[in-house]
Protein backbone atom coordinates (compact mmCIF):
# COMPACT_ATOMS: atom_id res chain seq x y z
CA UNK A 1 0.00 0.00 0.00
CA UNK A 2 2.81 2.20 0.95
CA UNK A 3 4.49 1.65 -2.54
CA UNK A 4 1.29 2.42 -3.89
CA UNK A 5 0.83 5.77 -2.71
CA UNK A 6 4.50 6.44 -3.15
CA UNK A 7 3.80 5.91 -6.83
CA UNK A 8 0.61 7.77 -7.44
CA UNK A 9 0.46 10.09 -4.87
CA UNK A 10 -3.28 9.38 -4.08
CA UNK A 11 -4.35 7.34 -1.49
CA UNK A 12 -5.71 3.86 -2.41
CA UNK A 13 -9.38 3.73 -3.28
CA UNK A 14 -11.19 1.88 -1.27
CA UNK A 15 -13.20 4.81 0.06
CA UNK A 16 -17.00 4.82 -0.84
CA UNK A 17 -17.61 6.40 -3.77
CA UNK A 18 -19.38 9.35 -1.92
CA UNK A 19 -16.02 10.36 0.25
CA UNK A 20 -14.11 10.83 -3.19
CA UNK A 21 -14.20 13.99 -3.51
CA UNK A 22 -12.88 14.51 0.00
CA UNK A 23 -9.53 12.24 0.09
CA UNK A 24 -7.16 15.01 0.34
CA UNK A 25 -9.35 17.51 2.36
CA UNK A 26 -8.46 18.79 6.07
CA UNK A 27 -10.56 17.56 9.26
CA UNK A 28 -10.95 21.09 9.66
CA UNK A 29 -12.21 21.61 6.35
CA UNK A 30 -14.37 19.08 6.49
CA UNK A 31 -16.38 19.36 9.73
CA UNK A 32 -16.76 23.12 9.18
CA UNK A 33 -19.99 23.61 6.87
CA UNK A 34 -20.80 26.71 4.78
CA UNK A 35 -24.62 26.40 5.19
CA UNK A 36 -26.63 29.91 4.33
CA UNK A 37 -26.72 32.23 6.97
CA UNK A 38 -30.13 32.18 8.63
CA UNK A 39 -32.64 35.47 7.87
CA UNK A 40 -32.72 37.45 11.17
CA UNK A 41 -36.61 36.90 11.18
CA UNK A 42 -36.15 33.35 11.12
CA UNK A 43 -33.54 33.46 13.71
CA UNK A 44 -35.76 35.11 16.14
CA UNK A 45 -38.43 32.12 15.30
CA UNK A 46 -35.76 29.76 16.17
CA UNK A 47 -35.22 31.43 19.67
CA UNK A 48 -38.90 31.25 20.50
CA UNK A 49 -38.52 27.16 20.73
CA UNK A 50 -35.14 27.52 22.13
CA UNK A 51 -35.97 29.56 25.16
CA UNK A 52 -39.62 27.32 25.14
CA UNK A 53 -37.42 23.74 25.57
CA UNK A 54 -34.65 26.20 27.83
CA UNK A 55 -38.21 26.04 30.20
CA UNK A 56 -39.83 23.01 29.93
CA UNK A 57 -36.10 21.64 30.80
CA UNK A 58 -36.15 23.67 34.10
CA UNK A 59 -39.81 22.91 34.46
CA UNK A 60 -38.67 19.24 35.18
CA UNK A 61 -34.94 20.29 36.55
CA UNK A 62 -33.55 17.71 38.45
CA UNK A 63 -29.62 18.00 39.99
CA UNK A 64 -29.04 14.69 42.08
CA UNK A 65 -27.10 12.93 39.63
CA UNK A 66 -25.22 11.77 42.24
CA UNK A 67 -27.81 11.24 45.17
CA UNK A 68 -29.92 14.01 47.35
CA UNK A 69 -27.47 13.75 50.47
CA UNK A 70 -23.91 14.32 50.49
CA UNK A 71 -22.34 17.16 49.37
CA UNK A 72 -22.15 18.85 46.25
CA UNK A 73 -19.96 21.39 47.05
CA UNK A 74 -20.35 24.75 45.98
CA UNK A 75 -21.56 23.41 42.55
CA UNK A 76 -24.94 23.53 44.17
CA UNK A 77 -25.53 25.25 46.71
CA UNK A 78 -28.79 27.42 45.98
CA UNK A 79 -30.09 23.86 45.66
CA UNK A 80 -29.47 22.52 49.28
CA UNK A 81 -32.27 22.51 51.49
CA UNK A 82 -32.40 25.37 53.78
CA UNK A 83 -33.07 22.97 56.95
CA UNK A 84 -30.50 20.37 56.03
CA UNK A 85 -27.12 20.69 55.35
CA UNK A 86 -26.30 17.97 52.77
CA UNK A 87 -29.67 17.20 51.21
CA UNK A 88 -30.55 18.45 47.99
CA UNK A 89 -33.81 19.85 46.84
CA UNK A 90 -34.95 17.29 43.42
CA UNK A 91 -35.55 14.30 44.38
CA UNK A 92 -34.23 11.28 42.61
CA UNK A 93 -32.61 11.67 39.72
CA UNK A 94 -34.69 10.39 36.25
CA UNK A 95 -31.85 11.30 33.76
CA UNK A 96 -29.74 14.13 32.90
CA UNK A 97 -30.99 18.21 32.32
CA UNK A 98 -31.08 17.03 28.61
CA UNK A 99 -34.31 18.24 26.56
CA UNK A 100 -35.40 17.89 22.89
CA UNK A 101 -38.66 19.23 21.30
CA UNK A 102 -40.00 18.79 17.98
CA UNK A 103 -41.55 21.05 15.19
CA UNK A 104 -43.28 20.98 12.13
CA UNK A 105 -43.54 22.68 8.90
CA UNK A 106 -46.11 24.89 9.99
CA UNK A 107 -44.46 26.04 13.21
CA UNK A 108 -46.49 24.05 15.54
CA UNK A 109 -44.87 21.82 18.15
CA UNK A 110 -45.24 18.32 18.05
CA UNK A 111 -43.79 16.63 21.41
CA UNK A 112 -40.68 17.21 23.57
CA UNK A 113 -39.18 14.48 25.50
CA UNK A 114 -36.18 14.28 27.91
CA UNK A 115 -33.39 11.67 28.32
CA UNK A 116 -34.16 9.05 30.09
CA UNK A 117 -30.68 7.26 31.12
CA UNK A 118 -31.03 6.98 34.82
CA UNK A 119 -34.73 5.93 34.72
CA UNK A 120 -33.86 3.01 32.13
CA UNK A 121 -30.64 2.51 33.96
CA UNK A 122 -28.94 2.47 30.22
CA UNK A 123 -27.06 4.80 28.48
CA UNK A 124 -28.94 5.37 25.14
CA UNK A 125 -31.73 7.09 26.38
CA UNK A 126 -31.32 10.23 24.91
CA UNK A 127 -33.73 12.97 24.67
CA UNK A 128 -33.53 13.02 20.62
CA UNK A 129 -33.69 9.69 19.99
CA UNK A 130 -36.53 9.23 21.93
CA UNK A 131 -38.33 12.00 20.58
CA UNK A 132 -37.80 10.89 17.25
CA UNK A 133 -39.38 7.32 18.15
CA UNK A 134 -41.84 8.87 19.61
CA UNK A 135 -43.30 11.00 16.77
CA UNK A 136 -43.15 7.86 14.81
CA UNK A 137 -45.55 6.23 17.14
CA UNK A 138 -47.57 9.46 16.92
CA UNK A 139 -48.00 9.32 13.29
CA UNK A 140 -49.21 5.71 13.84
CA UNK A 141 -51.62 7.42 16.69
CA UNK A 142 -53.10 9.62 14.71
CA UNK A 143 -52.92 7.15 11.66
CA UNK A 144 -56.71 7.00 9.72
CA UNK A 145 -58.06 3.91 10.89
CA UNK A 146 -61.56 3.58 9.31
CA UNK A 147 -62.48 3.86 5.88
CA UNK A 148 -61.98 6.32 3.36
CA UNK A 149 -63.13 9.84 2.88
CA UNK A 150 -66.74 8.52 1.72
CA UNK A 151 -67.57 6.20 4.37
CA UNK A 152 -66.00 7.19 7.29
CA UNK A 153 -68.17 7.94 10.61
CA UNK A 154 -68.10 11.19 11.27
CA UNK A 155 -67.08 10.70 14.99
CA UNK A 156 -63.45 10.30 13.34
CA UNK A 157 -63.75 13.75 12.25
CA UNK A 158 -61.80 14.97 15.34
CA UNK A 159 -59.08 12.67 15.32
CA UNK A 160 -58.61 13.33 11.13
CA UNK A 161 -58.12 16.93 12.14
CA UNK A 162 -55.60 16.40 14.84
CA UNK A 163 -53.49 14.42 12.00
CA UNK A 164 -53.37 17.36 9.76
CA UNK A 165 -52.12 19.35 12.71
CA UNK A 166 -49.71 17.47 14.28
CA UNK A 167 -48.25 16.43 10.91
CA UNK A 168 -48.09 19.45 8.97
CA UNK A 169 -44.72 17.95 7.58
CA UNK A 170 -46.26 14.65 6.75
CA UNK A 171 -49.05 16.40 4.27
CA UNK A 172 -47.20 19.03 2.88
CA UNK A 173 -44.46 18.76 -0.05
CA UNK A 174 -41.15 20.25 -0.56
CA UNK A 175 -42.96 22.29 -3.94
CA UNK A 176 -45.94 23.80 -5.05
CA UNK A 177 -48.50 21.17 -3.53
CA UNK A 178 -50.04 20.24 -0.57
CA UNK A 179 -51.08 16.25 -1.00
CA UNK A 180 -53.54 14.69 1.88
CA UNK A 181 -52.38 11.97 3.47
CA UNK A 182 -53.95 8.38 1.92
CA UNK A 183 -53.31 5.14 3.74
CA UNK A 184 -51.28 4.18 0.32
CA UNK A 185 -49.14 7.23 1.43
CA UNK A 186 -49.12 6.42 5.16
CA UNK A 187 -47.92 3.14 4.61
CA UNK A 188 -45.19 4.25 2.39
CA UNK A 189 -44.55 7.42 3.84
CA UNK A 190 -42.12 7.20 6.93
CA UNK A 191 -38.35 8.46 4.82
CA UNK A 192 -40.39 11.48 4.43
CA UNK A 193 -42.52 11.93 7.19
CA UNK A 194 -39.90 13.99 9.41
CA UNK A 195 -38.57 15.58 6.65
CA UNK A 196 -39.72 19.13 7.55
CA UNK A 197 -38.99 18.79 10.79
CA UNK A 198 -36.65 20.88 13.10
CA UNK A 199 -35.59 19.18 16.37
CA UNK A 200 -34.58 21.69 18.98
CA UNK A 201 -32.20 20.15 21.59
CA UNK A 202 -30.71 21.79 24.65
CA UNK A 203 -27.36 19.84 24.23
CA UNK A 204 -25.29 19.06 21.03
CA UNK A 205 -26.53 15.59 19.79
CA UNK A 206 -24.48 12.34 20.18
CA UNK A 207 -23.80 10.00 17.29
CA UNK A 208 -26.84 8.03 18.40
CA UNK A 209 -29.12 10.79 18.41
CA UNK A 210 -27.51 11.87 14.71
CA UNK A 211 -27.89 8.76 13.41
CA UNK A 212 -31.49 8.68 14.05
CA UNK A 213 -32.42 11.92 13.09
CA UNK A 214 -30.27 11.12 9.90
CA UNK A 215 -32.22 8.07 9.38
CA UNK A 216 -35.51 9.74 9.62
CA UNK A 217 -34.75 12.70 7.43
CA UNK A 218 -35.28 15.15 10.03
CA UNK A 219 -34.62 18.50 8.61
CA UNK A 220 -32.22 20.35 10.93
CA UNK A 221 -30.95 20.23 14.32
CA UNK A 222 -30.83 23.74 16.60
CA UNK A 223 -28.46 22.70 19.75
CA UNK A 224 -28.34 25.49 22.38
CA UNK A 225 -24.66 23.91 24.02
CA UNK A 226 -22.11 22.64 21.94
CA UNK A 227 -20.77 19.15 23.69
CA UNK A 228 -17.18 18.33 22.56
CA UNK A 229 -17.31 14.85 23.61
CA UNK A 230 -19.34 14.53 20.35
CA UNK A 231 -16.56 15.46 18.01
CA UNK A 232 -18.91 17.06 15.89
CA UNK A 233 -20.35 14.25 14.29
CA UNK A 234 -23.60 15.96 13.18
CA UNK A 235 -21.44 18.32 10.69
CA UNK A 236 -19.51 15.08 9.58
CA UNK A 237 -22.36 13.20 8.70
CA UNK A 238 -24.12 16.26 7.32
CA UNK A 239 -21.09 17.15 5.36
CA UNK A 240 -20.99 12.91 4.32
CA UNK A 241 -24.36 12.28 3.27
CA UNK A 242 -24.88 15.75 1.48
CA UNK A 243 -22.40 14.67 -0.66
CA UNK A 244 -24.33 11.43 -1.62
CA UNK A 245 -27.48 10.34 -3.58
CA UNK A 246 -28.81 8.99 -0.63
CA UNK A 247 -33.06 8.91 0.12
CA UNK A 248 -31.22 10.52 3.68
CA UNK A 249 -29.87 13.21 5.03
CA UNK A 250 -28.23 13.92 7.92
CA UNK A 251 -30.45 17.11 9.56
CA UNK A 252 -28.49 20.41 9.17
CA UNK A 253 -26.97 21.32 12.48
CA UNK A 254 -27.33 24.49 13.87
CA UNK A 255 -25.46 25.93 16.95
CA UNK A 256 -27.29 28.43 19.25
CA UNK A 257 -24.92 30.76 18.12
CA UNK A 258 -25.84 31.22 14.60
CA UNK A 259 -29.73 32.64 16.06
CA UNK A 260 -28.40 34.76 17.84
CA UNK A 261 -29.09 32.89 21.09
CA UNK A 262 -27.11 34.44 24.18
CA UNK A 263 -27.26 31.48 26.52
CA UNK A 264 -25.16 29.93 23.74
CA UNK A 265 -22.29 31.21 25.50
CA UNK A 266 -22.95 31.66 28.62
CA UNK A 267 -23.36 27.81 28.69
CA UNK A 268 -20.29 27.13 26.68
CA UNK A 269 -18.69 29.03 29.01
CA UNK A 270 -19.97 27.65 32.27
CA UNK A 271 -19.28 23.97 31.17
CA UNK A 272 -15.85 24.86 30.27
CA UNK A 273 -15.21 26.51 33.59
CA UNK A 274 -16.76 23.67 35.22
CA UNK A 275 -14.06 21.08 33.45
CA UNK A 276 -11.41 23.85 34.06
CA UNK A 277 -12.31 23.73 38.17
CA UNK A 278 -13.81 20.65 39.11
CA UNK A 279 -10.55 18.39 39.64
CA UNK A 280 -9.59 20.70 42.43
CA UNK A 281 -13.11 20.91 43.57
CA UNK A 282 -15.35 18.23 43.68
CA UNK A 283 -18.38 17.72 42.31
CA UNK A 284 -19.69 15.66 44.76
CA UNK A 285 -18.33 13.45 48.08
CA UNK A 286 -19.60 11.44 50.15
CA UNK A 287 -18.24 8.67 52.60
CA UNK A 288 -18.01 6.15 50.10
CA UNK A 289 -17.90 8.35 46.65
CA UNK A 290 -15.83 11.27 45.12
CA UNK A 291 -16.41 12.43 41.66
CA UNK A 292 -14.59 15.33 40.02
CA UNK A 293 -14.91 14.10 36.20
CA UNK A 294 -15.57 16.97 33.80
CA UNK A 295 -19.20 15.78 32.89
CA UNK A 296 -21.02 17.98 30.80
CA UNK A 297 -23.97 16.62 32.31
CA UNK A 298 -22.50 17.48 35.84
CA UNK A 299 -21.76 21.02 34.58
CA UNK A 300 -25.81 21.03 33.89
CA UNK A 301 -27.00 19.62 37.77
CA UNK A 302 -25.14 22.96 38.49
CA UNK A 303 -26.28 26.25 40.49
CA UNK A 304 -24.54 28.03 37.25
CA UNK A 305 -26.41 25.76 34.58
CA UNK A 306 -30.07 26.17 36.25
CA UNK A 307 -29.50 30.45 36.48
CA UNK A 308 -29.23 30.50 32.57
CA UNK A 309 -32.02 28.35 31.84
CA UNK A 310 -33.91 30.16 34.26
CA UNK A 311 -32.66 33.49 32.24
CA UNK A 312 -34.28 32.28 29.31
CA UNK A 313 -37.54 31.27 31.00
CA UNK A 314 -37.66 34.58 32.43
CA UNK A 315 -37.19 36.22 29.29
CA UNK A 316 -39.74 33.73 27.26
CA UNK A 317 -42.38 34.41 29.78
CA UNK A 318 -42.21 38.78 29.38
CA UNK A 319 -41.55 38.63 25.72
CA UNK A 320 -44.40 40.52 24.24
CA UNK A 321 -42.25 42.57 21.68
CA UNK A 322 -41.13 40.80 18.44
CA UNK A 323 -38.67 42.27 15.75
CA UNK A 324 -40.38 40.22 13.08
CA UNK A 325 -44.11 39.55 14.59
CA UNK A 326 -45.70 38.98 11.24
CA UNK A 327 -42.63 36.70 9.69
CA UNK A 328 -43.81 33.37 8.50
CA UNK A 329 -41.92 30.82 5.87
CA UNK A 330 -42.66 30.81 2.56
CA UNK A 331 -44.06 27.24 2.75
CA UNK A 332 -46.43 26.15 3.69
CA UNK A 333 -49.36 28.98 3.39
CA UNK A 334 -50.83 28.09 6.43
CA UNK A 335 -47.51 28.38 8.56
CA UNK A 336 -47.81 30.31 11.76
CA UNK A 337 -46.63 33.98 12.41
CA UNK A 338 -43.54 34.39 14.87
CA UNK A 339 -46.28 36.19 17.03
CA UNK A 340 -48.06 33.13 16.79
CA UNK A 341 -45.43 31.12 17.67
CA UNK A 342 -44.73 33.47 20.54
CA UNK A 343 -48.54 32.77 21.65
CA UNK A 344 -48.05 29.17 21.28
CA UNK A 345 -44.79 28.21 23.03
CA UNK A 346 -46.69 30.33 26.32
CA UNK A 347 -49.72 27.93 25.94
CA UNK A 348 -47.09 24.72 25.17
CA UNK A 349 -45.26 25.73 28.14
CA UNK A 350 -48.64 25.89 30.28
CA UNK A 351 -49.49 22.39 29.21
CA UNK A 352 -46.17 20.96 30.01
CA UNK A 353 -45.99 22.07 33.60
CA UNK A 354 -50.06 20.50 33.71
CA UNK A 355 -48.29 17.25 32.64
CA UNK A 356 -46.00 17.14 35.63
CA UNK A 357 -44.21 14.50 33.38
CA UNK A 358 -40.48 14.97 31.73
CA UNK A 359 -42.35 13.95 28.52
CA UNK A 360 -46.24 14.16 27.43
CA UNK A 361 -48.41 11.23 27.93
CA UNK A 362 -46.16 8.09 28.19
CA UNK A 363 -45.45 8.12 31.81
CA UNK A 364 -41.68 8.74 32.06
ZN1 LIG B 1 -27.70 11.30 21.91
Amino acid sequence: MESERALTGQVPTDLPPGLHSFRDWTVEKFVHLDEAPIDPAMQERHRIYSMLLMSIVLDSWNGNKYGEVGDYGQWRADQRMPQAANVYRGGSYLGHNIAALAVDAEGRVIDYDFNHNEIFDSSVEHAESRLVRRVFALNQVYDQWEGNGETRHRRIAAPDRQQRRVFATAVTDRGDRVTPRTPEKVASGYSTLLSDVTVYTSLESCAQCTGIMCLASVKEVVYLQPDAGQFLIGNIMRRATKAQSLSFTAPRPIPGKEIGLRYYSELTEGAEDFAARVRDEPFFQSPTKTNNSPSVTSYLCTDGAYRTFQSATVELSGWSSLEHPDYRPDRPESALSNRQVLGMAKDFLEYVKGVKNRGTSHRV
